[in-house]
C-alpha cells in the first residue's frame, strides 16, 4: 500500500496547487503591477518572460507553497534588474568634484544639499557647495539657503554669468581652504534642449568631474527615461538620483532607466529636507514596485481562479456522467487544503447552501484515500466494474473490508446521484426526492 500511496501522493502533488495557467495569470498581473509603476512595456514583458523560465525551471508547480516561490523570483529577478548592491560615491580625488546634472525641478539644488550634509557627517569630509545656476538670481539665494540650513559653505559668484569659470573658481577655493568635496549645482531647464546641453557638457569637460550625477524625478514616469537617455549620451555620467520617492510613485522609472543607460542608481530623495535621503537599495525598490502585499494577494487570487476552473470542469464531467474517483479524490485534496469539509462541500455545485451546516471530521477522509488509492485507473473512473473480488482486493490493499470500500461506494453513488440532479433543475428535485 505505502509504494502505491507514495506514487499516488506524487502525482496529486501538482493538483491543487498553482499549474501552468496559474503562473502565466499571475506573471500577466506581475506584469500589470510593472507597467502601473511606469516600468517600459518592452522591459516589463521581457522580464515576465524570463521570470516564467525560472519559474518553471524551479519546478515551482510542484513545491510545497508555489506562491511564496513565485514571489521570491519574482522579487529576485527585479532586485537584479535593479543593479546589486548598493554602489557608493567616487571620493578619490583631492578635493573630489560632483557634478549635478539633470532637469529644472529635478531637484538637484536640494539634493546637493543633501548630499553635502551626508557626507559631512563621515569622518575627515569637508564639502563645499558651488553656485553655478546662473540664471536666476533666486537659485544661487535658494542654494545658500540650503548651505546655511547645513552649516556648509557655499561658494557663489553673482556677478558671474559662466557657469564655467564658476566651477573651476569654486574647485580653486576648495584646494585654497582645505575642503576636500566640492558639490556643484547647475541649471536646468525644463526640457531637454540644445543650450542646456551645451553648457552642462563644457562644465563637464572643463572640470573632470570625479562623479557626475543625473537627478531625476521618479514622478515624471516614462519621460524621465528619455531625458536619461539624453544626459546620458552628452556626459556619461556615473550614477543616477532617484528623487521625490516620498510621492505616491511606484518608482517603476528605476528599473527602465537603469535598463537603459546602465548606470547604477546611487541615491534616493524621500522629501524635502536635508535628512530626506537614502543609499539605494534594489531589494527594498523592488518590494516598493511591486507592493509586496500586492503580489502575494494576486498569487492567491490566482489560486482562487484556479479552484473556480476545476469547479467548471467538475460541473461539465457531471453533466456527462463522468465523475468518476478520481474527481471524488481530487475534491478531497482540495478540501484538506482548505482544512474545512464544509468547504468541500462549497465546491460540489450547487450543494454548498444546503450541506452548510454539516460538519465533518477531515480523519474520515483517511480511508476513503486509501480505499481510492487502491484502485486502479480503469476502476476509478469506471466504477461500475468493481465486483466482488476486486472489491476483495481493494479492501486488502488499503487495509480496510469489503464493507469499508462498499460503503464509500454507496456514498459516491449517492453524491453522484445527488450531484447529477443538481445540474438538471436543481434543488427542487431534491427537496421532492428527499421528501418522497
Ligand atoms: P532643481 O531645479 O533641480 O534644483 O530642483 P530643486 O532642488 O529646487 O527642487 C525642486 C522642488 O522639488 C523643490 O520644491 C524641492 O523642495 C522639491 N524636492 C526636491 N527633492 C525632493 C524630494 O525628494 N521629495 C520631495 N517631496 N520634494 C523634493
Ligand atoms: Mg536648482
Amino acid at each position: 500500500l505505502s509504494d502505491k500511496l507514495d506514487k499516488a501522493l506524487h502525482v496529486l502533488k501538482g493538483h491543487g496547487s498553482i499549474t501552468e495557467v496559474n503562473v502565466a495569470e499571475t506573471l500577466k498581473e506581475v506584469r500589470r503591477a510593472l507597467l502601473d509603476a511606469d516600468v517600459n512595456f518592452k522591459i516589463a514583458k521581457d522580464f515576465t518572460t524570463r521570470v516564467k523560465e525560472k519559474a518553471l525551471g524551479q519546478n515551482v508547480l510542484t513545491t510545497l507553497q508555489p506562491g511564496q516561490l513565485m514571489v521570491k523570483i519574482v522579487k529576485d529577478e527585479l532586485t537584479e534588474l535593479m543593479g546589486g548592491d548598493a554602489e557608493g560615491i567616487n571620493l578619490s580625488g583631492n578635493p573630489s568634484v560632483i557634478l549635478m546634472s539633470g532637469l529644472q525641478g529635478s531637484g538637484k539644488t536640494t539634493f546637493s544639499g543633501k548630499l553635502a550634509n551626508y557626507l559631512k557627517n563621515k569622518k575627515n569630509k569637508k564639502p563645499l557647495l558651488v553656485a553655478c545656476d546662473v540664471y536666476r538670481p533666486a537659485a544661487i539665494d535658494q542654494l545658500h539657503v540650503v548651505g546655511g540650513q547645513i552649516g556648509v559653505e557655499v561658494y557663489s559668484d553673482k556677478g558671474n554669468s559662466d557657469p564655467v569659470a564658476i566651477s573651476k573658481a569654486g574647485i580653486a577655493h576648495a584646494k585654497a581652504n582645505g575642503y576636500n568635496i566640492v558639490i556643484i549645482d547647475t541649471a536646468g531647464r525644463l526640457a531637454v534642449d540644445e543650450a542646456m546641453m551645451t553648457e552642462i557638457s563644457n562644465i563637464h569637460k572643463a572640470i573632470k568631474p570625479q562623479e557626475t550625477l543625473f537627478v531625476v524625478d521618479s514622478m515624471t514616469g516614462q519621460d524621465a527615461v528619455n531625458t536619461a537617455k539624453a544626459f546620458n549620451d552628452v556626459l556619461n555620467f556615473d550614477g543616477v538620483i532617484l528623487t521625490k520617492l516620498d510621492g505616491d510613485t511606484r518608482g517603476g522609472a528605476a528599473i527602465t532607466i537603469k535598463s537603459v543607460v546602465n548606470k547604477p542608481i546611487k541615491f534616493i530623495g524621500t522629501g524635502e529636507k536635508m535628512e530626506a535621503i537614502d543609499v539605494f537599495y534594489p531589494s527594498r525598490m523592488a518590494d516598493r514596485i511591486l507592493g509586496m502585499g500586492d503580489v502575494v494577494s494576486l498569487v492567491e487570487r490566482a489560486q482562487e481562479q484556479f479552484d473556480e476552473e476545476e469547479a467548471r470542469k467538475l460541473q461539465k464531467k457531471i453533466a456527462k456522467n463522468q465523475f468518476g474517483f478520481d474527481d471524488f479524490l481530487s475534491q478531497i485534496q482540495q478540501i484538506k487544503k482548505m482544512g474545512n469539509m464544509k468547504d468541500l462541500m462549497g465546491m460540489i455545485p450547487g450543494a454548498g447552501k444546503m450541506l452548510k451546516d454539516v460538519d465533518i471530521d477531515d480523519d474520515a477522509f483517511k480511508g476513503i484515500e486509501a480505499i481510492i488509492y487502491s484502485m486502479t485507473p480503469k476502476e476509478r473512473s469506471n466504477p461500475g466494474i468493481l465486483n466482488a473480488s476486486r472489491k476483495q482486493r481493494i479492501g486488502k490493499g488499503s487495509g480496510t473490508s469489503v464493507q469499508q470500500v462498499n460503503q464509500l461506494l454507496k456514498q459516491f453513488n449517492q453524491m453522484s446521484k445527488m450531484m447529477k440532479m443538481m445540474q438538471g433543475g436543481g434543488a427542487k428535485k431534491m427537496m421532492q426526492m428527499m421528501k418522497g
